[in-house]
C-alpha cells in the first residue's frame, strides 16, 4: 500500500519545511504517477467549505498528522480525562522543540494558553486553532508567531459535550450544520466551575494551569444576544481588581492592536457588548464584574491577563472562524512584540501577591465585589436597523432586525468601583472536617499546611444572618446568590456576614493556608464568605445554617417562665416586642423561640462561619512540612 500511503506519513522529523514545497508541487505531482499526491493540509472545516466542524476523533486525527509532520515544533500532552472517559489533550507549539514549561519560563518565552470548546456548540476557536497550528508549522506562513511565544492549545475542552453532537444544539447560531452541546456530561457548565472545581474537566484544567503557569489566557466562544454588525468581539478586564501594569498594558497595547489588526483583516471588531436592554441598544452598554466562576475572572485571580473572544452567532461560519483566526493571530503578534514586558509584568504580579501576604495589614482593602460607578462615555455603535412591533404570539415586543446598517452613539459604562473589600488575614485556618472545601483549595494549586494536634483558640471570623437560597438548583448546587441565569425564581441573598471574634475548635489535620503564595487571591475569594464565588456562596457551608435540636413547647414554657422571673430586662424586651411586632405577638412558635435563642441551650454555632482568619501564626501547632 506504499504507493497510496498519504505522503505526510513520509515527511520526516527534520523535513517539516518540505511540506510547503510539497504543497506547491501539488499540481505537478498529480501528473506524475510514480509520485504520491501532495498532502492536503486543509483543515476539516476548510475542506467542507465551512459547512461542518470535525468530531473529536477527526479533530485529533488531523492534529496527529500535523504532529507527525512537525514533531520538533508540535507535541501532544494528555492533561486528564472527562467523566465519560475521553482524553483531554493539549497541543503544544514551540519553534525549537522546547516543550517544558520550566525551560520556556527560564528563557523568558511567554506561554499562551488558548482554550476552545468549553461550550461545545461554539466551535469557531477550535477550527481557527487548527488552521493557525497548520500555518505555524506546515505552511510556516505564521511561523513568526512562535518566535518568542510558545502556544498551548486546548482544542476540545468540553469533550463529552462535544460528542453530544447534533443539528439542534444552538438555536441562535448560523452554522456549522452540527455541533456539540453547551454543558459536560453531568450537565454542568464548565464556565461556571472555575472556583468550585467540581467537574473532572475543571480538575484537569487546574492541573494543566499549574503545570504550565501560562503568561496569557484566551477563551473562545460564540455569543448570544442582540444582532449587530460586529462579527468579532472580545472582553478583557481592567478594573480595580487587576494589577495596574497589566490593566495598563491591556488598555493601551493589547486592545488597540487587536482592534486595528483584526479590522485591517476585514472584520468588524469591538469590545464585548453588554446591552442594558437587548431590544433597545439606545439605552446603552453596561459593565459588570467578571467573577471567578468564569474562566477569565478566575485567571485574573491567578495574576495573569485573560481574554475572552466572542464571535457573533448570526455571522456565517467562515466569517466567524476566520475572525477567530485573525484574533488569535493578532494576540500572538502582541505577545511576541511585548514578550519581555508581559513576562516581567506577570512575575511582578506574583511577587506583589506574595509580598502582600507576608504581613497582616488591617488597613488593606482587597476587592471582592465590584459594580459600575455609573461613568459613561459615548460609543459609536454599529448596529442594524430594527422594527419593533407588538407580537400577537408573545404579547410582548417583537424585534425584527434588517441587515441595513445603522450607526448611533450610545452611552457605554466604563468604570467599575469596589463595593465590598476586606483586609486579608495572614492565613486562613479551615477545620479538618471541611474536607471538600480544603480539597478545592488544593486543586487550585495552593500550598496547604496541616496542624499537628488539636488546637482551640479565639480567631477572627464571621457571624452570618439573613441568608436566603436560590429556589432552584444552580449548577447542581443550592446557592446563596442569584445568578443572571436565575430567571424569575432568582431570590437569593448572601445575607450579612458580620466580623466576629469567636473561640473555635480546630482538630489535628486542620488546613492552614498562608497568603504569601502566588495564588493567594484565589484562596481569599474561596474563603471570604461574601465573595461572589466563595465556598459559602456556592453552598459548601449550608449545613452551618441548620438548627438540629428543638425545644418542645411544654418544656420551653417552663424555661421561659424561669428566665422571665430572673431577668427584668428580658421581660421588658419581650413585652416591648409583643407591643411593637404584630406578627411576633401572633405566633406562639416565635414567642417561644425568642426565649430558646436567649437560653443556654441554643446552639451558638448556627450561622457562625467555622473558618478562622489568622492575623498571626503564633501558637498555631503547624505540622512540620514534609
Ligand atoms: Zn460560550
Amino acid at each position: 500500500m506504499r504507493a497510496h500511503a498519504p505522503s505526510y506519513a513520509r515527511v520526516g522529523p527534520t523535513t517539516a519545511v518540505c511540506a510547503v514545497a510539497l504543497l506547491a508541487l501539488g499540481a505537478a505531482a498529480g501528473s506524475q504517477p510514480d509520485r504520491p499526491p501532495a498532502p492536503d493540509w486543509r483543515t476539516p472545516a476548510e475542506l467542507s467549505d465551512y459547512r461542518t466542524t470535525p468530531r473529536y476523533a477527526e479533530t485529533f486525527e488531523y492534529v496527529r498528522r500535523l504532529v507527525k509532520a512537525a514533531p520538533h515544533t508540535l507535541r501532544l500532552e494528555n492533561f486528564g480525562r472527562t467523566g465519560e472517559g475521553r482524553d483531554l489533550i493539549v497541543v503544544i507549539a514551540s519553534k525549537d522543540g522546547m516543550f517544558e514549561p520550566a525551560g520556556l519560563h527560564a528563557a523568558r518565552r511567554p506561554v499562551v494558553l488558548v482554550q476552545n470548546s468549553i461550550h461545545a456548540g461554539e466551535m469557531d476557536g477550535k477550527d481557527a486553532s487548527l488552521a493557525l497550528l497548520r500555518d505555524m508549522v506546515i505552511t510556516r506562513e505564521k511561523a513568526g508567531l512562535l518566535e518568542r511565544a510558545a502556544l498551548v492549545v486546548i482544542l476540545i475542552y468540553n469533550a463529552d459535550g462535544h460528542e453530544r453532537f447534533g443539528a439542534y444544539n444552538r438555536i441562535n447560531q448560523n452554522g456549522p450544520e452540527e455541533s456539540g452541546w453547551r454543558t459536560q456530561a453531568l450537565n454542568l457548565n464548565l464556565n461556571r466551575d472555575y472556583m468550585k472545581a467540581e467537574a473532572p474537566e475543571t480538575r484537569s484544567f487546574l492541573r494543566l494551569w499549574n503545570r504550565w503557569l501560562p503568561d496569557l489566557f484566551v477563551d473562545t466562544h460564540v455569543t448570544d444576544g442582540a444582532d449587530f454588525q460586529y462579527d468579532t468581539t472580545y472582553g478583557l478586564d481592567t478594573g480595580p481588581d487587576i494589577f495596574p501594569a497589566q490593566a495598563e498594558w491591556k488598555r493601551t497595547a493589547l486592545a488597540p492592536f487587536i482592534e486595528s489588526s483584526v479590522a485591517a483583516a476585514g472584520h468588524v471588531v469591538s469590545a464585548y457588548l453588554n446591552f442594558k436592554d437587548d431590544t433597545d441598544p439606545s439605552q446603552g452598554l453596561t459593565i459588570a464584574q467578571d467573577p471567578p466562576r468564569f474562566s477569565t475572572g478566575y485567571i485574573n485571580l491567578q495574576n495573569r491577563p485573560a481574554l475572552l473572544l466572542e464571535t457573533h452567532m448570526l455571522k456565517d461560519y467562515r466569517t466567524r472562524v476566520v475572525g477567530s483566526y485573525e484574533f488569535l493571530r493578532a494576540v500572538l503578534e502582541v505577545v511576541n512584540r511585548d514578550a519581555d514586558r508581559l513576562v516581567t509584568m506577570n512575575r511582578e504580579a506574583d511577587a506583589a501577591t506574595i509580598a502582600a501576604g507576608r504581613t497582616y495589614d488591617p488597613a488593606a482593602r482587597f476587592p471582592l465585589r465590584l459594580e459600575s460607578d455609573g461613568t459613561t462615555e459615548p460609543f459609536g455603535f454599529r448596529g442594524y436597523k430594527a422594527t419593533v412591533t407588538q407580537s400577537e404570539i408573545s404579547g410582548g415586543r417583537r424585534v425584527d432586525y434588517s441587515h441595513e446598517a445603522m450607526e448611533t452613539t450610545v452611552p457605554r459604562q466604563t468604570t467599575l468601583k469596589v463595593t465590598l473589600a476586606v483586609a486579608p488575614p495572614l492565613a486562613y485556618i479551615v477545620p479538618a472536617q471541611w474536607t471538600q472545601v480544603i480539597d478545592v483549595l488544593r486543586a487550585h494549586g495552593l500550598r496547604v499546611e496541616r496542624t499537628a494536634r488539636d488546637w482551640q483558640g479565639e480567631v477572627d471570623t464571621y457571624r452570618c444572618d439573613g441568608v436566603k437560597w436560590l429556589e432552584r438548583p444552580f449548577e447542581g448546587r443550592q446557592v446563596l446568590f442569584a445568578p443572571p441565569e436565575g430567571g424569575p425564581h432568582a431570590k437569593a441573598s448572601a445575607g450579612d456576614c458580620v466580623a466576629a471574634r469567636a473561640t473555635l475548635v480546630f482538630p489535628a489535620g486542620s488546613a492552614v493556608v498562608r497568603l504569601d503564595q502566588r495564588a493567594a487571591r484565589v484562596a481569599i475569594h474561596w474563603l471570604e464568605p461574601q465573595a461572589p464565588d466563595s465556598a459559602m456562596t456556592w453552598g459548601f457551608f449550608n449545613s452551618i445554617f441548620e438548627q438540629k435540636e428543638y425545644a418542645e413547647a411544654y418544656v420551653m414554657e417552663r424555661v421561659a417562665r424561669d428566665m422571665l422571673g430572673k431577668d427584668a430586662r428580658l421581660k421588658e424586651e419581650f413585652e416591648r416586642r409583643l407591643a411593637e411586632d404584630k406578627d411576633f405577638a401572633a405566633s406562639p412558635e416565635a414567642r417561644l423561640a425568642f426565649f430558646y435563642r436567649r437560653s443556654p441551650w441554643w446552639d451558638p454555632r448556627i450561622g457562625l462561619y467555622p473558618v478562622g482568619r489568622l492575623t498571626s501564626l503564633q501558637g498555631i501547632p503547624l505540622a512540620p512540612e514534609r
